[in-house]
């Protein structure tokens, strides 16, 4: 009886008594690509709605080596200290390439991994980056419908995935590396765009100097940029997630981040564009994968793509004739 399904309404319950079984239970059903179990996972989703909503949600993210892991694990332990429930997720795209998922590995986070009030659960590692942060959107609401009042939502901080977890979260921590100089042309700044809070880790031993004088300029670069919003000009912390140095100032600077957002009306405002944005990107990723698994497409779309690549098809009349197939007719 032990592998039989749980009914809909067994899971309802199980996820709503914080149960940890039956949500990563949940979790894999949304998780899985078969049409039977979407099917199951959206009622399940509809369901669970009324009850979702309630955590702090926080992104997380920065280079491969900055700290990242180690600061949640000390960060996620901290919280619970002061009575929260704490779960962590991961959006990691390269996943699937990889062959698996690094983010959020449980052996990553030593406290919060044997921690009955943490729950952390490692990147799905379905395809797409669109795909990836649609699982995890809603692994995050069911984490809220278990109980869990705090999602901290983590990512590594090279290309898109950024972007996708500043989308779901209500807060995006960027965190840094001192020596910070170069890091600041190019790339890393449109992360400090997106950035709420900005805090330069491993500002310990030999590095508490180095960490300062980069918040420094972080700190100055920020202002050139001005601010994104008029309630909140980003912060610049110095932390260390190794000895726990400045948490819990970083944790009052998110706390701050979301009263403020939440005066200013921001914070529903960004709740509620999330909500539809998340309609349309799951609209999109319908779409795919309608073209990935309709008989004829799967076909005609390489032969197109061809056409299109070698120059000899307009790829607006290359669209159009995909377009056609899905029984969208010129407008
Ligand atoms: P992640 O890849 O961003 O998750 O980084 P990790 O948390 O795995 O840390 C990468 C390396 O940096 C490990 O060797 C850690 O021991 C070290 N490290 C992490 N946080 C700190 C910190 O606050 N101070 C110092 N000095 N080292 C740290």
């Amino acid at each position: 009886h032990a592998a039989a399904q749980p009914t809909l309404d067994e899971l309802i319950g199980g996820v709503r008594a914080g149960h940890r079984a039956t949500l990563a239970r949940a979790i894999t059903l949304v998780e899985s690509r078969k049409p039977a179990h979407r099917a199951r996972a959206e009622e399940l989703l509809q369901a669970l709605l009324p009850f979702t909503g309630n955590a702090m949600r926080v992104g997380i993210t920065g280079v491969p080596g900055v700290g990242k892991s180690t600061a949640i694990d000390t960060l996620g332990a901290l919280l619970i200290q002061k009575g929260r429930r704490v779960a962590v997720l991961a959006v990691d795209p390269s996943s699937s390439r990889t062959g698996g998922s690094i983010l959020g590995d449980k052996t990553r986070m030593a406290r919060l991994s044997v921690d009955e009030r943490a729950f952390v659960r490692p990147s799905p590692a379905a395809g797409t980056l669109g795909g990836v942060a649609a699982r995890t959107r809603e692994t995050l609401l069911l984490c809220e419908a278990a109980g869990y009042d705090v999602v901290l939502v983590e990512t590594v901080g090279v290309g898109q995935s950024e972007t996708a977890v500043a989308d779901m979260t209500d807060t995006f921590l960027v965190l840094m590396l001192p020596g910070a100089g170069d890091e600041l042309q190019g790339l890393k700044k449109g992360i400090l765009e997106l950035a709420d809070i900005v805090a330069v880790n491993k500002a310990d031993g030999d590095g508490l100097t180095r960490a300062r004088a980069a918040a420094a300029e972080y700190r100055a670069a920020l202002q050139v940029l001005g601010a994104r919003e008029p309630h909140w000009s980003t912060p610049v912390l110095a932390c260390s997630g190794l000895t726990g140095d400045g948490l819990d100032i970083l944790w009052e600077q998110v706390r701050l981040h979301q009263e403020r957002s939440r005066q200013a009306g921001a914070f529903a405002a960004r709740r509620r564009s999330q909500q539809i944005g998340w309609m349309w990107a799951l609209l999109d990723e319908r779409i795919r994968e309608r073209i990935r698994t309709d008989a004829a497409l799967r076909d005609e779309v390489p032969a197109i793509s061809a056409e299109v690549a070698a120059g000899r098809l307009a790829p607006g009349l290359g669209a159009a004739r995909i377009a056609a197939r899905l029984g969208l007719e010129p407008t």
